[in-house]
C-alpha cells in the first residue's frame, strides 16, 4: 500500500506544498517543531534512507538544499537544521527545521506545534517566494 507521503505526492491527500521536481517532492511537516518545518521526500518509496542508489541519494540532498536555503531566507532563524527519523511514516525524508537554539531541534510530541491553516498558508508562500 502507498505510504501516507506518496499519497501527498499523488495529490491523494492535500498538503502545504513547498517545491517539487521529477524526483523529490518538499512539504510543509502538519506539526511542526518550528515554524517552517518542512519534509523533503523522495518519489521513489523506500523506508530506509540509507538503501538508495547513491546518486538518488545524493541528489535528494541537493534538492534539500535549495528548499533549506529558501527557509533560511524566508523565515527568523540562524541555521535550518536536519535531521533523519523516520519512525513514524515508512516513507523516507529529511526533516528541515528553522533553528535559533540547540534546543530547537526536539521531537518530542509535546513541543510540536498545530498551526492555523492560514499560518501554515502564509509560511509556505513565504519560503516558496525565496526557490
Ligand atoms: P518520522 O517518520 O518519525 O520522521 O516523522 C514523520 C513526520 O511526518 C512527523 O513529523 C509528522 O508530523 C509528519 N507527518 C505525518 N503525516 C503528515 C501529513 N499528512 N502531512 C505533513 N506531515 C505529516
Amino acid at each position: 500500500m502507498a505510504s501516507i507521503f506518496s499519497k501527498i505526492i499523488n495529490g491523494e491527500i492535500p498538503c502545504y506544498k513547498i517545491a517539487e521536481n521529477e524526483d523529490y517532492f518538499a512539504f510543509l511537516d502538519i506539526n511542526p517543531v518550528q515554524k517552517g518545518h518542512t519534509l523533503v521526500v523522495p518519489k521513489i518509496e523506500k523506508d530506509y534512507i540509507f538503501d538508495y542508489d547513491p546518486e538518488y541519494y545524493a541528489g535528494l540532498w541537493k534538492f534539500a538544499q535549495k528548499i533549506a536555503a529558501a527557509q533560511k531566507k524566508a523565515l527568523p532563524c540562524k541555521r535550518i537544521g536536519i535531521a533523519v527519523i523516520g519512525l513514524e511514516v515508512p516513507h523516507a525524508h529529511i526533516h528541515l527545521v528553522p533553528l535559533t537554539n540547540e534546543g530547537d531541534l526536539d521531537f518530542d510530541a509535546s513541543k510540536k506545534k498545530t498551526l492555523p491553516a492560514e499560518e501554515m498558508v502564509e509560511i509556505a508562500e513565504k519560503i516558496k517566494k525565496e526557490l
